[in-house]
């Protein structure tokens, strides 16, 4: 009798055929999503295996043949979709992560414990600015806000107990660049006087400009983070999060996704790495030519008095710009992300960005006022009342984030109708 014919219909409608050839990753053009909480471990000996192979540093994940254990350790699609990443930011590994968030707070958590201390560049995502001064002294570390587009500044910040300097470049929402090869140079110069435990790593958020446009590892920077929700993602539809770094740090980061428990879920990754990876080169490119225009047309506009996007000669760091941010052939690539101040004093611009936003909101069909950034549809915002409003004012203005200053993630609609959209806005306000 067939193993299946012993049973009752009602178990093997549970179990199906015992045994299966049809799960195959090597030969679908596109993978299959596979959502399984725990998975068959064919044998005592092969799931004590997988558990002595999970993130032990002597297996090497992209060779050995995997033993799947259970979802929130790790998974096919999961693994995929970080070796294209770690390719996409020419890193040795990436990790993985539910949120953007999640990524950031692994990326400080597997470096730092208490007594240790964090440096920050103080224009950055609101969330990880409340990461960073809400939580990381909860459980004692300590952190300072320091200018590191100042190598100076980041030199004077660092103290022996220093583990982390951490920074966005294009930061959140100023546009701000970070040198990226000064910041290497200086840190691993301070890094010579100290001890193999004692090292400061550097921690890149490269959400802003995407693998398609700055790849930081290259650049001398130990991690780069991402909100796989944003460029990567691309579609507004699913949210992620990656840290991509040294092999060293693969092990304490895989365990830290595993006991913290921030896993990508596998729907999600399977939407990254089937829809939002492979088009991000054709996005991007098209998204920055889109706001170069964007650009001009606002620097010109008399109801706004800046404009920063690296793409433009008025843009303080160009020459810094021209040098770091880069696509794969060596184009210069300034990106999809602007913002603008619009004029006046604090108070009078404060409510012509309200009445842009609200205007947008109410009348255009080509910009979104909503907040994330890196979707096919262009975003506009106001961050010191919404993404940076855990921020306090002072801490607000101390990072340039100033009250009349407007977030605009160009998307993939027509330039002219975003042109046209923004024009009547700026008109009524
Ligand atoms: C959105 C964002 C994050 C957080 O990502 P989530 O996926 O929303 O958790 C972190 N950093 C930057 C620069 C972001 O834009």
């Amino acid at each position: 009798m067939a193993r299946d014919e012993a049973y009752r219909d009602r178990s093997v409608l549970i179990h199906g055929k015992f045994k299966s050839e049809k799960w195959d990753f090597q030969d679908h053009m596109i993978p299959p999503i596979t959502t399984a909480v725990s998975f068959r471990l064919r044998s005592a000996e092969r799931g004590a295996e997988g558990f002595r192979r999970f993130a032990n540093p002597e297996v090497d994940r992209s060779t050995a043949h995997p033993i799947y254990i259970y979802d929130r350790l790790d998974e096919p699609c999961t693994g995929l979709l970080e070796e294209t990443l770690a390719f996409a930011e020419k890193g040795e590994c990436a990790v993985c992560f539910g949120t953007g968030m999640a990524a950031v707070s692994a990326a400080i958590g597997i470096q730092a414990q208490a007594g240790d201390h964090v440096v920050f560049h103080p224009a950055i995502y609101g969330c990880t600015y409340s990461h960073i001064t809400r939580w990381l002294g909860r459980f004692g570390i300590q952190s300072t806000a320091a200018d590191l587009t100042c190598t100076d500044s980041l030199i004077a910040a660092l103290r022996p107990e220093t583990k982390v300097v951490y920074f966005e470049s294009p930061c959140n929402p100023t546009m701000d660049l970070i040198d990226l090869e000064a910041m290497s140079a200086a840190v691993a110069h301070a890094n010579q006087k100290r001890s193999p435990e004692n090292q400061v790593a550097t921690v890149i958020d490269n959400t802003f400009a995407s693998p398609f446009a700055q790849r930081p590892l290259t650049l001398g920077i130990d991690f780069s983070v991402h909100s796989l929700t944003k460029h990567i993602g691309g579609f507004g539809a699913t949210m992620g999060g990656v840290v991509v770094g040294p092999s060293s740090k693969e092990t304490d980061l895989l365990v830290y996704r595993k006991d913290f428990g921030g896993s990508i879920s596998p729907d999600a990754a399977w939407h990254i790495l089937v829809y939002g990876v492979p088009t991000l080169a054709l996005r991007l490119a098209q998204q920055q030519e889109t706001a170069m225009k964007v650009a001009e047309f606002l620097e010109l506009h008399k109801k706004i008095s800046k404009v920063r996007y690296p793409g433009l000669d008025s843009f303080p760091q160009k020459q810094l710009a021209l040098k770091q941010m880069r696509d794969i052939d060596g184009n210069f690539a300034p990106g999809a992300m602007l913002f603008f101040e619009m004029a006046g004093s604090p108070e009078e611009s404060y409510a012509a960005a309200m009445k842009v936003c609200d205007h947008l909101a109410a009348h255009a069909l080509s910009v979104t006022l909503a907040v994330s950034l890196g979707q096919i549809r262009t975003l506009v915002e106001h961050p010191a009342s919404m993404t940076h409003s855990a921020i306090p004012p002072e801490a607000q203005a101390e990072a340039g984030i100033s009250p009349g200053g407007i977030r605009l993630s160009v998307g993939l609609e027509d330039g002219r109708d975003i042109l046209r959209d923004l024009e009547a806005a700026l008109d009524c306000a």
